[in-house]
């Protein structure tokens, strides 16, 4: 395999990484993380104290040179996760930053400060390919939290398919404020520009201002905070201009509103582009730079990566579906070069998230568009309901509540029904003063098919969400 990082065997005076006022250029971050990586050199397995810092991002980077398998710990876990964390993957030792004080389980591993001022020479021994480079955390809604190990292979390749899929150079700068343990901020966000010898900026939060200061060239968010952008924007049409001068806004994680990717578009002229992966796959698919993006829809498969669905099954499943009202659902299965092995110490675990032909199963529904773009209905768990013999995907009816004015939030769930098997409900978190029950089932009816219609509107101040801002529908009460 080619080196992970060739920026950091020839490396020079250009930006590497700037998180706040720590910044550090190709020269010292090889030096910094060479030095860590002499240090880790023979270990198996190191734990990443994974706040949003520089430290973070040189200590995976680290570890990686020195083809050690890197686990970023989310630093806001609770006692008993954390725990679970550790004891599952037995680090050797935890990298974090100088005088960062640890949780608990942390700290009772031996700890390696991450030091940014170090000098020392990158290994010049590439490890090989099937080397595990991270081991990262799903974040457990259906049991304790599975470690998914990412070899470097798969890494290096989903990094370069979607560099392809973005044009994405080392001239780019990229600009985010994701955490750093999970796939989007830290193998998107931090080793994508580092593999390609671009830059990242790394801005804490997604406000107009600071973003529309940073200059990017390319931008990553989730969905939360392209919302709260767009209402930024919306009374800033300075930053809006700024921000509009970069090439690429990316958003993943979750699906972004039909409303969120107009009021952006209108803001600054650009239409965002997403795009669709897991943890245990990482980025399967992404509308390309070079394509008009269609709202709805995350893009193709990217260079490799093979798709397929399969027909929905479980009660109300093929036998039951009304003829021609399935809107060519499946559930959404893959195979390709970005897929992790395994979950750690989990084989029964592993066996099950796969067909009996070797694909892996994500647990999404989806659907082809016209174009070949595959369209994520959500995950068949929570956001397939199924009531009257139909399939319905949730989100198309949170996208038509998202357009009355009086609707901030929604998320639409199936609770179930003698009568329906499930009944439809949507959970609405009002703009100001909340509208009646009844205008809203008629707006909906008014925008869908009638059988899609909520049957019962509950108001909420708040949906439950997770770190990511991903709203977690299993939270919500199903009676
Ligand atoms: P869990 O631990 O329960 O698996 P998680 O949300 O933390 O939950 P991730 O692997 O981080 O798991 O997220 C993957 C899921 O995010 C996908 O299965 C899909 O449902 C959703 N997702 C990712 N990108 C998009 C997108 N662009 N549009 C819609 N959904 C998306």
């Amino acid at each position: 395999m080619t080196p992970l990082f060739p920026a950091l065997l020839d490396p020079d005076d250009r930006p590497a990484l700037r998180f706040g006022d720590d910044a550090l250029t190709y020269r010292r971050l090889a030096g910094a993380a060479g030095a860590l990586a002499g240090s880790l050199a023979g270990r198996q397995r190191v734990a990443v104290h994974a706040t949003p810092t520089i430290h973070t991002a040189v200590g995976v980077t680290a570890a990686l040179l020195a083809g050690v398998a890197a686990v970023p710990v989310n630093p806001k876990l609770g006692e008993r996760e954390l725990g679970h964390v550790v004891g599952d993957c037995a680090p050797d030792l935890v990298l974090a930053a100088p005088g960062a004080p640890l949780p608990g389980p942390l700290a009772a591993l031996p700890r390696l400060d991450v030091d940014l001022t170090a000098a020392g020479p990158v290994p010049a021994h590439e490890p090989p390919p099937d080397v595990p480079a991270l081991v990262i955390y799903t974040s457990g809604t259906t049991g304790p939290p599975k470690g998914a190990v990412l070899p470097r292979s798969a890494v290096a390749y989903d990094l370069d398919a979607l560099a392809e899929a973005w044009d994405w150079t080392s001239d780019d700068l990229l600009a985010h404020a994701l955490p750093l343990f999970h796939v989007h901020g830290l193998v998107l966000g931090v080793l994508g520009p580092l593999r390609r010898g671009g830059s990242l900026h790394h801005i804490g939060r997604l406000d107009a201002p600071v973003l529309a200061a940073a200059g990017a060239s390319m931008v990553f968010g989730v969905p939360t905070q392209y919302h709260r952008l767009a209402g930024q924007l919306e009374s800033d049409p300075e930053s809006a201009k700024e921000i509009g001068r970069a090439r690429l806004l990316v958003s993943g994680s979750a699906a972004l509103t039909a409303v969120d990717h107009a009021r952006i578009h209108r803001a600054t002229g650009l239409a965002v582009r997403e795009r669709y992966g897991l943890t245990e796959t990482l980025i399967l698919t992404a509308a390309r730079a070079a394509d008009e993006p269609e709202v709805g829809a995350v893009g193709r498969p990217l260079r490799g990566t093979e798709i397929r669905l399969a027909p929905l099954a479980g009660p109300g499943g093929p036998s039951r579906q009304r003829s021609g009202e399935d809107d060519g659902l499946g559930a959404i299965e893959v195979r390709g070069p970005s897929l992790f092995t395994g979950y750690l110490n989990r084989p029964d675990a592993t066996a099950a998230a796969h067909t009996a032909d070797g694909w892996f199963a994500t647990g999404d529904i989806g659907r082809w568009t016209e174009s070949g773009a595959l369209a994520i209905v959500g995950r068949s768990a929570t956001d397939l309901i199924k009531s009257g013999g139909y399939k319905i995907g949730a989100g198309e009816i949170e996208n038509a509540l998202l357009e009355h004015p009086a609707v901030a939030e929604a998320a639409v769930v199936g609770v179930p029904d003698p009568d329906l098997g499930e009944r439809i409900v949507a959970h609405v978190v009002p703009a100001g003063t909340a509208p009646e029950e009844r205008e809203l089932i008629d707006h909906v009816a008014a925008l869908l098919a009638p059988h899609k219609r909520p049957r019962e509107v509950r108001f909420t101040e708040a949906l439950p969400r997770n770190d990511m801002g991903k709203v977690q529908k299993s939270r919500l009460p199903r009676e």
